[in-house]
């Protein structure tokens, strides 16, 4: 009985300190991309805050085109990512290009060709640089123009009137994808040397992610507008990310 006792503290002691010494394996680490998603370090964003993002309007033109495609983002990217998105009917006019709105505010407007290109929208955005403190590389905001195009005829994007509707929302939902942090998952698919326009994963039943250039999405009356279950695995892990470097 005394030769075992003797055995039982160094024992538990061991069984303790397995406990709490988890193995440097645990640690988290940052990912930047994964199968339909790529996060958009090119643009130096790393990470989504936590902290509540606002958006807002260019004009009132644009405010009242673009509401309802901006609610419905912005309730998938609360629910998916936890970080509050609201929608309010601030108008603001965007900075110059190589400035930065407010912080946390994406601004979304309307405007012809905004890059010259036919059909071309784009999204300027910007990350929080702030060396040692936890957002160091956090998406800031940003703005972005959709070519007002897009409602110059009822058949822009297709003459199927369902198609069309939902290639509008996703051109909408993509550029909002790249202010909060994501960039084009496009790579070389097949093999060519050259990583080229819809070479992108599609999802399980052959949708191309939102955020594929060009647009890709949901094409169902139900899921235009929607990051798809490609792209949301990026965004999870931009909150994911927050703190990480
Ligand atoms: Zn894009």
């Amino acid at each position: 009985m005394h030769v075992r006792a003797r055995h039982v503290l160094p024992v538990l002691l061991a069984a303790l300190l397995l406990l709490v010494m988890p193995g440097r394996a645990h640690a988290a680490t940052p990912a930047y991309s994964g199968t339909g998603w790529k996060i958009a370090t090119k643009d130096g964003i790393h990470s989504l805050s936590p902290k509540p993002y606002t958006i807002t309007f260019a004009d009132s033109a644009s405010r009242t085109r673009l509401t309802p495609y901006a609610q419905a983002a912005a309730a998938q990217l609360t629910s998916v990512t936890g970080t509050q998105f609201t929608v309010t009917t601030t108008i603001e006019t965007p900075p110059a290009v190589g400035s930065c709105p407010a912080e946390h505010h994406l601004i979304l407007g309307v405007k012809y060709r905004p890059v010259g290109t036919v059909g071309m929208s784009y999204a300027w955005n910007c990350y929080t640089n702030r060396p040692g403190q936890i957002d160091d590389h956090a998406a800031w905001g940003g703005w972005t123009w959709i070519d007002s195009e897009y409602w110059s005829t009822s058949t822009w994007f297709s003459s199927n009137a369902t198609v069309n509707t939902t290639k509008i929302k996703n051109a909408i939902t993509h550029e909002i994808g790249h202010l909060v942090g994501l960039d084009h998952p496009n790579y070389d698919k097949d093999g060519d040397g050259k990583v080229e326009s819809y070479e992108c994963a599609r999802t399980y039943y052959g949708y191309l992610p939102v955020m594929c250039s060009p647009s890709g999405g949901y094409t169902t009356s139900s899921g235009g507008g929607q990051f798809t279950s490609i792209d949301t695995p990026g965004l999870r892990q931009l909150v994911k990310n927050y703190g990480l470097g």
